[in-house]
């Protein structure tokens, strides 16, 4: 047991842990565990090469140099951070998206052909299909763990970044008889990789307002908080999970995006106990200057009628 790789100890502990779920709880993840075994065991993957993880043939040269380097330095060189906590960077080969598209495409004329029921990625997208649901929850926790954790202990380490233990990964499509936009979210991740696999499109912007914590989702945004970005296919886009953002409407064309919500048990376990979210929350960090303020001003206050009593 302790020799097995990494993924088989945790689908081991998973099975044992499962038991002391609460019964509505257990009967849940006892269902979409079928629902997953179902697709599995039906459908036939269109480029196996795609469902365990190469990186040579997968990502762009400098993303691995930088990578098997994990310097800050080595992440700031192939990085831009447009806007703060927003950073892009050149990540997949135009094969391997090509590939992914394809194998996408795939699966959903499997869906259409056998009539099969699938779960959306979420709530907000009718369109798209769950990686994780026809076989590529492996390559996508490589994914997670050997390439974006690294860079997330760097940047991101004040949401669990160094602790991302599980995700969810999904592609999202937009365009003529698909989703036009996406209204203005948080997602439930606390590290979010957003990949552009392509195709031809015109609009689709991301735009960013701030990062905040549930209490301050919906406060108003300040000017230095507001960015858009146009996808590039290839590229990625890596934020909080609570940075706020939505999807502007593809206007024309076909537009695939690779989405990864990555999470951190632990983070989730320790924000419970906590209630000032200054290091993350941009509001949270405003309230703290404000208190901070107020609190200086008082002792300045109290000092100068301190000196006006004693040379009265
Ligand atoms: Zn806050």
């Amino acid at each position: 047991m302790l020799g097995m790789p990494r993924y088989d100890k945790v689908k081991f502990m998973t099975e044992i842990l499962l038991k002391y779920l609460p019964h509505g709880e257990r009967n849940r993840v006892q269902k979409h565990r079928d629902y997953r075994q179902k697709i599995i065991s039906n459908y036939q993957p269109l480029h196996r090469e795609l469902y365990s993880m190469h990186p040579a043939t997968t990502f762009v040269t400098p993303f691995l140099k930088a990578v098997s380097d994990n310097t800050e330095e080595s992440f700031r060189r192939i990085m831009s951070e447009p806007s703060p906590g927003v950073f892009t960077f050149e990540m997949f080969q135009p094969q391997f998206c090509e590939l992914l598209l394809s194998e996408v495409e795939n699966f959903e004329k499997w869906v259409n052909e056998a009539k099969f029921r699938i779960m959306r990625p979420n709530t907000m997208n009718k369109y798209g299909a769950v990686l994780d649901d026809f076989g590529l929850e492996t390559m996508l926790d490589k994914l997670m763990e050997n390439f974006i954790r690294p860079i997330s202990k760097v940047f991101f380490a004040e949401v669990g970044g160094s602790t991302l233990d599980s995700h969810h990964g999904f592609v999202v499509e937009y365009g003529e008889d698909r989703d036009a936009d996406l209204g203005f979210h948080v997602d439930d991740s606390e590290v979010t990789l957003n990949v552009c696999l392509g195709k031809q499109f015109s609009g689709g912007e991301l735009f960013f307002r701030g990062t905040r914590c549930d209490k301050h989702v919906n406060s108003g945004s300040h000017s230095e908080e507001i960015f858009d970005y146009s996808h590039v296919p290839g590229c990625a886009v890596l934020h909080r999970g609570r940075h706020r953002h939505g999807a502007r409407a593809t206007t024309s064309g076909h537009r695939i995006n690779l989405l990864l919500w990555c999470r951190s048990s632990v983070f989730r376990e320790m924000k419970k106990y906590q209630k000032d979210f200054s290091s993350w929350c941009g509001e949270c960090l405003r309230e703290k200057k404000e208190r901070q303020r107020m609190s200086i001003r008082a002792t300045k206050r109290e000092l100068l009628r301190r000196e006006g009593e004693s040379t009265a």
